[in-house]
């Protein structure tokens, strides 16, 4: 078959399917090719994000919180239930419903916009032709004035804890347990392994996060990241910072780890393993060798501000490119690729990206760290607010954490919004509106928050930037 399409989209994640359906909205006429198969072995359009990424983690997130607040919360409120079990097939097959809900969501979207799906491998051939393979091996071409690559990330392997589907798991294996392990070892004290390790902690597994780091989410606000790790200290979860895994040996359905930390060597026993040491940009059998689109030294497609290659017509977004791997980054990089070939002004601002992380308690925060702004010489003003004195948090039994607020010391503009505690992953998006639009601190001081809200937090940590907050001491 050969056929003519004016966009062909390489992979149907949250960067590809997006700028599949707003390239069809925009009249063009276009085809997404993806391989990812299903627990059926059916195409499940929506790539790591909808099969094994956001929204798996998310429902066992919410599904796990619910025991826990049923075995270690519930009595405070007076209620009580006699002995609370799991039932992991349940547990995990709710999350398996969710996930096919939203691929054939996905699936119908596709259809509503008249977009062509192919199930397969795409192979970009020079002059902007596709070479799909099938799952049977059958291949066809199909050609396009535009190509976008949207081929996503994988997990990285680390050469001596290689995964085995079995002991040694990645994120999906680690989303689809059959049982609660005794012991689980998590490497890496990311944003996935403290999500996973969180899941099962909260059923009962005794877990151990090694991180090779020293500080702690050094990614965050080192006040966000204080309170954070004090928070799972609590909880029960064991962080060992420091600790670099350097052996991983499968033995009688264990696993020996061997980590070394500045005492020097240590062993740690443990049931299952979740190696969730970050993600590499995806690009296996993705080029052909004549088309000159470029990789980078962390084999990452190459592009520029407007996300294209350099090569005539062909774009590349989201994780297989440079910037954060979030999904919302690469879905506002597919919106803003598929108006620049439609000849309209796409957008998108990498400054005021939001970045969530699903524990309890919650971590959200967007522009700069107070770090970041020292080290760039920039003045800046710091108010901040406990959800200890927020009414609404109290009477939720959830009053740990704070907002911290980052305001430029002259111009008073928000310059970045830190939180920790409940219902953040919500709350930052109050920040973000306020940065894009270039606001200022007193900007969020002067808008009226309902009460009794947790957003009382951002308005209260707005007023503490200017020494005047209501609730507490300034
Ligand atoms: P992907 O989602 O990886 O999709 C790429 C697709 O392309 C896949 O379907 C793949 O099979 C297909 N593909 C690759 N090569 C080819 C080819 N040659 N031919 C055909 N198809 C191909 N991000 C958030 O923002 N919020 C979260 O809460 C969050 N939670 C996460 C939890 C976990 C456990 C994980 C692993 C990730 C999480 N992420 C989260 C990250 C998020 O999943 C990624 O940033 C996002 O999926 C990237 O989207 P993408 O479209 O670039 O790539
Ligand atoms: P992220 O990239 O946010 O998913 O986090 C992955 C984390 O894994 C990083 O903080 C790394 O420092 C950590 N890491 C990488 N290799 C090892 C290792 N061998 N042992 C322990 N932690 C590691």
């Amino acid at each position: 078959m050969s056929d003519k399409f004016d966009v062909i989209v390489i992979g149907a994640g949250p960067a590809g399917y997006v700028a599949a359906i707003r390239a069809a909205q925009l009249g063009l006429k276009t085809a997404c090719v993806d391989a990812f198969a299903g627990k059926d072995g059916k195409q499940a359009l929506g790539g790591t994000c909808l099969n094994v990424g956001c929204i798996p983690s998310k429902a066992l997130l919410d599904s796990s919180r619910q025991f826990h607040n049923l075995t270690h919360n519930f009595a405070v409120h007076g209620i009580s239930a006699d002995n609370p079990r799991i039932d992991v097939a349940t547990f995990v097959g709710r999350k398996d419903k969710i996930v096919k809900q939203f691929t054939g969501g996905v699936s119908q979207l596709f259809k509503a916009n008249k977009i062509t799906p192919f199930f397969g491998t795409g192979k970009l051939l020079k002059g902007n032709s596709v070479e799909v393979t099938a799952p049977d091996g059958g291949k066809q071409t199909i050609s396009a004035t535009n190509v976008i690559l949207a081929s996503g990330s994988v997990p990285i392997e680390l050469p001596f804890a290689k995964f085995d589907g079995k002991n040694i798991v990645d994120n999906a294996g680690a989303l689809d347990l059959t049982e609660v392990p005794k012991r689980l070892g998590v490497i890496g004290a990311g944003v996935i392994g403290l999500e996973l390790g969180s899941v099962w902690k909260r059923l009962g597994a005794d877990v151990t996060i090694l991180e090779a780091l020293p500080d702690f989410l050094s990614v965050a606000d080192a006040d966000v990241a204080k309170i954070a790790a004090r928070e799972f200290a609590k909880q029960g979860l064991t962080i060992k910072l420091g600790a670099k895994l350097t052996k991983a040996d499968v033995k009688k359905n264990e696993v020996e780890l061997t980590y070394e930390d500045k005492d020097g060597a240590h062993q740690l026993t443990v049931d299952k393993l979740l190696v969730a040491v970050g993600r590499r940009a995806y690009t296996t059998g993705l080029l052909a060798d004549d088309t000159g689109v470029k990789l980078d030294e962390r084999g990452r497609i190459v592009v520029d501000e407007h996300n294209h290659t350099g090569v005539d017509g062909v774009w590349a977004i989201g994780d297989a490119v440079r910037g954060p791997m979030l999904a919302h980054k690469g879905s506002e990089e597919g919106v803003a690729v598929a108006e620049w070939i439609a000849g309209k002004a796409g957008h998108i601002n990498y400054d005021t990206i939001p970045w969530v992380i699903y524990t309890e308690p919650e971590i959200a925060w967007a522009g700069k760290t107070e770090k970041e702004l020292k080290d760039a010489g920039i003045p800046y003003k710091v108010g901040t607010f406990p959800f200890a004195a927020i009414g609404r948090a109290v009477a939720m039994n959830e009053a740990v954490g704070q907002v911290k607020m980052l305001a430029h010391a002259e111009t008073d503009r928000l310059l970045g919004v830190h939180m920790v505690g409940p219902g953040v992953s919500e709350l930052i998006a109050e920040a973000v509106v306020t940065m894009e639009f270039k606001g200022s601190a007193e900007d969020l001081a002067r808008i009226v928050h309902a009460h009794p809200t947790l957003s009382e937090a951002v308005h209260e940590a707005a007023l503490s930037v200017d020494k005047r907050a209501i609730h507490k001491g300034n």
